[in-house]
């Protein structure tokens, strides 16, 4: 699933190659795609409308436009292809929108889990709200001091509180247990029991994680492709993710992995106390 990193980078890229741009034709192959309005609003909706910005609030993309904004989830397997060519949409594409540039849009999701949900500019606000979202890992608010009085007296482990996007949006499996190793903390404690010092660690090993991964174009393990579908790099250095059985690139030891439901969690169970 794309985390935080994979998902920036496609909300910058749209915003790279549509910025100003009109949106002039709109076909929906699949209408279950689309939230707030069926396929015949929503191509009245949005012809007319130009793309101003994107943006990103944990995991969700955001378009801002005119009179409605887009609130886009990749979920597991979704993809925002730009083209200047456009030929045939690729398989399991569900929406197309054509620009007066000439450029198109496509929405792609092989799962359909992914949303394209339009939201009224007079209702943006509260829609973002009740999302509910915690943190951003760049914003100013996540220090050691907040994350810790937020955990404090809880009991879940501190990976599960890494994904809970109540308290930090964009964090996913990958990533939570990357930032884990970096900060030398083993992801199976007690959150409520880190101490300063610690929490300090992860805060300060979120951003250098995430941060990193969007200068290697984000992990391409499973899906993920930019919107000129170029993979990313970041899967190349991943120190626990994905390395069962290999040698920790910090101690020597071996990285082991704890299979979950549908989750496995990698760490190094040496230098992760
Ligand atoms: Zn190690």
């Amino acid at each position: 699933m794309p985390e935080l990193p994979e998902v920036q980078l496609v909300a910058d890229g749209i915003a790279k190659d549509c910025t100003g741009d009109v949106i002039v034709d709109v076909e929906v192959f699949w209408p279950g795609y689309i939230v707030g309005a069926d396929r015949e609003t929503l191509v009245d909706l949005l012809i007319g409308q130009t793309i101003r910005k994107t943006g990103r609030r944990g995991k969700f993309i955001l378009i801002y436009m005119d009179r409605h904004n887009i609130l886009l989830h990749l979920r597991m397997t979704g993809k925002v292809l730009t083209s200047r060519n456009p030929g045939e949409p690729p398989l399991h594409t569900h929406l197309v929108l054509t620009l007066v540039s000439g450029i198109s849009l496509a929405f792609n999701d092989v799962r359909k889990f992914g949303r394209f949900e339009l939201v009224p500019v007079s209702a943006w606000k509260e829609r973002l709200k009740s999302l509910n979202l915690g943190w951003e890992p760049f914003e100013e608010g996540y220090t050691s001091e907040n994350l810790g009085m937020a955990i404090a007296g809880k009991s879940r482990s501190i990976k599960n509180i890494l994904l809970d996007q109540r308290v930090i949006a964009g964090i996913g499996n990958i990533y939570a247990c990357e930032i884990l190793f970096e900060a030398g903390i083993d992801p199976f404690r007690t959150g409520g029991g880190l101490n300063r010092e610690e929490l300090e660690r992860i805060v300060s090993n979120t951003r250098l994680v995430l941060l990193r991964a969007i200068d290697r174009g984000g992990a391409s393990i499973s899906d993920y492709v930019g919107v000129n579908g170029e993979s990313g790099r970041m899967q190349n250095f991943f120190k626990v993710y994905g390395r069962e059985n290999e040698e920790c690139m910090r101690c020597g030891g071996t990285v082991a992995r704890v299979p979950d439901i549908g989750r496995s969690t990698f760490l190094c169970p040496s230098c992760q106390e």
